[in-house]
């Protein structure tokens, strides 16, 4: 049996609390390692190896940080394929879609080597006279990042390429149920030359979070997992004087106008409903047909459905892999049985393969659901996609508007107005115009509104650098020593 440590002061460390937790490879079922969860003494060895760390981390150059960033992205780039089987194995997910995380985690990373550029600040020459003004960014320390199972290599890269750029020591306590992605990132940054301390990781599960989030010596936690736990996250670090930033749930909407081109919106909802098995935070799990199109575009995504091959994300051709435990199969299994006992017409049901080894559901299209169906209010994580039908553009807004999550949404149309009118009026962190998944690119930040997000800062990108860093202004003169004298008065620039 694998056995899965801490990475701690730039090396394994093997747990001490006598507590692990069992790994699944979910296409078989089966056991394949068991990872250490830490105690809250351990996170605090963990903390303050990074504290000491972090000190000398920020005294490095810009371009001795910079140069650290593009031997890891070399480093990364060059042996994608390695991280990409290590996350099939662990979360299920196809080897082709494992790939594509390692890659949008590696624009994460590219981003961050400007990072000379993205500390900047500004400068007034002779804001009063003989007086300068200027703002310079500093890092805060320690940092954290909680991480959900969905994207175990992507996501800690969303946080970390930010977070150490900017001069911090990050800590990130990966999900206990996907955790070899995290150890295997930890060795790429020491072989990249990143100091030992600098990242860190400390398996676990509520105890570790707990702990790092009331420890004096971290300055902040970035988030990303269900909305339930990101905003105890939110409500427990913000008491304990954490900066933090919260991601959560989602259900995402698709809006199909009925003048959208018919087969590119039934090919957006498969990849985007199905993909992953539906377990992505920006996955589409309704589609709102507008009007007329409902009957065509219903019996379009049904035609595409026989074409998805299911089976172990490692093997050749197969499209769609098995969900991350076999609990969470059975809760999802269990709201399509919510849905149809509720009403809704069952066009296609994933159920019929879950007696195979490993975590496996079918794709499964549910039409007519209604909002008052937990089908409809609940975010599901997994492959089942509902139907909503309404009557006009107004009903469909409405809907998205009044849903409790506001992370991804998207429409389907060729009416450049009525894309512009979305654009400007849904309450949603990230908007897609014929682009079903619209995850921004790594110049730009990712983060959603309502229950998708806890705090104000978005997640990467220029927002990323101002979650981690925070700004000092000083003012400053050089007086001409014969000119000096005292003033009582409040400082004064005219
Ligand atoms: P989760 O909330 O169960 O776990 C996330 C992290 O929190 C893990 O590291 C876990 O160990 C920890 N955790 C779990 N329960 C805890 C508790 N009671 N106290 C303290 N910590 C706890 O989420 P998950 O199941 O791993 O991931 C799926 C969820 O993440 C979905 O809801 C999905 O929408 C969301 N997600 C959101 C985004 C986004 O950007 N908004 C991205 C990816 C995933």
């Amino acid at each position: 049996m694998i056995h899965i440590a801490h990475w701690i002061g730039g090396a394994e460390r093997a747990g001490e609390s006598g507590r692990a937790g069992p790994v699944f490879n979910p296409a078989t079922g089966e056991q394949i390692a068991q990872v250490d969860l830490a105690s809250a003494a351990e996170v605090a060895v963990a903390v303050a190896s990074a504290k000491e760390a972090a000190k000398a981390w920020r005294e490095a150059s810009l371009s001795r940080r910079s140069a650290v960033l593009f031997t890891f992205r070399e480093l990364l780039a060059a042996r994608a394929g390695e991280l990409a089987a290590i996350i099939t194995r662990e979360h299920g997910k196809v080897l082709a879609d494992a790939a594509g995380e390692v890659a949008r985690g590696l624009e994460n990373v590219e981003f961050a080597t400007g990072v000379p550029h993205l500390m900047k600040g500004g400068f007034s020459e002779q804001a009063a006279t003989g007086v300068d003004v200027y703002s310079i960014r500093q890092p805060l320390g320690v940092v954290a990042g909680i991480t959900p199972f969905n994207f175990p290599a992507m996501v800690p890269l969303w946080m970390c390429a930010t977070a150490i750029a900017s001069g911090n020591a990050f800590v990130l306590k990966p999900s206990e149920k996907d955790p070899s992605a995290a150890n295997w990132l930890a060795a790429l940054w020491a072989e990249a030359g990143l100091p030992a301390g600098v990242f860190t990781v400390v398996h676990g599960d509520k105890e570790a979070v707990d702990a790092l989030l009331t420890h004096p010596d971290v300055a902040a936690v970035s988030f990303v997992g269900s909305t339930p736990i990101a905003k105890y996250i939110y409500e427990t670090g913000t008491a304990h004087g954490k900066r933090v930033q919260a991601l959560g749930g989602a259900k995402n909407h698709m809006i199909v106008l009925p003048d959208a081109e018919l087969d590119a919106a039934a090919d957006a909802a498969i990849s985007a409903g199905f993909g992953a098995a539906g377990e992505r935070c920006m996955a589409i799990s309704v589609v709102v047909a507008v009007g007329e199109i409902a009957d065509p575009l219903v019996e379009a995504i049904a035609a595409r459905l026989s074409r998805i091959k299911i089976g172990d994300g490692a093997e050749k051709g197969v499209d769609m892999g098995p969900l991350i435990s076999a609990q969470h199969r059975d809760k999802v299994a269990g709201y399509i049985a919510a849905g149809a006992d509720a009403g809704a017409k069952v066009i296609a049901d994933g159920r019929d393969i879950t007696d195979r080894p490993g975590f496996f559901l079918g794709a499964t299209l549910l039409d007519e659901v209604t909002r008052e169906m937990t089908v409809y209010t609940d975010e599901i994580f997994g492959p089942v996609l509902s139907v909503v039908r309404v009557n006009t553009y107004a009903e469909a807004v409405e809907l998205v508007n009044d849903n409790e999550y506001g992370n991804g949404t998207a429409i389907f149309t060729r009416d450049g107005g009525a894309a512009r009118q979305f654009q400007f009026e849904v309450n949603a962190g990230m908007v897609g115009v014929n682009v079903p998944i619209p995850v921004p690119v790594a110049y730009y930040s990712f983060g959603g509104w309502k229950a998708s997000l806890f705090g104000d800062t978005h997640m990467y990108g220029p927002d990323g650098i101002h979650f981690f860093t925070r700004s000092k202004v000083v003012t400053s003169r050089w007086p001409d020593p014969g000119t000096s004298s005292i003033d009582l008065g409040f400082p004064q620039t005219r």
